[in-house]
């Protein structure tokens, strides 16, 4: 599984690393990039919450 942030959508809310801090983190400009792909099997589950739970609907996971 391979995960992306859109960043030209995403708002900056910081709800992805609380789901998923394995995969997602916030950078400096203020918005989330996925760090860790492919996205660890263990991690898939999360993930997905972190995708679905996201407001701006930025997160793609392939
Ligand atoms: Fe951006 Fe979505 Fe993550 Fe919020 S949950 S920081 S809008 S990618």
């Amino acid at each position: 599984m391979i995960a992306e942030v859109d960043k030209g959508e995403c708002i900056g809310c910081e709800s992805c690393p609380e789901f998923c801090p394995e995969v997602f983190k916030m950078e400096a400009d203020g918005l989330a990039v996925a760090y860790t792909n492919p996205v660890p099997s263990e991690c898939e589950e999360t993930a997905r919450e972190a995708a679905e739970a996201c407001p701006a609907h930025c997160i793609s996971l392939e």
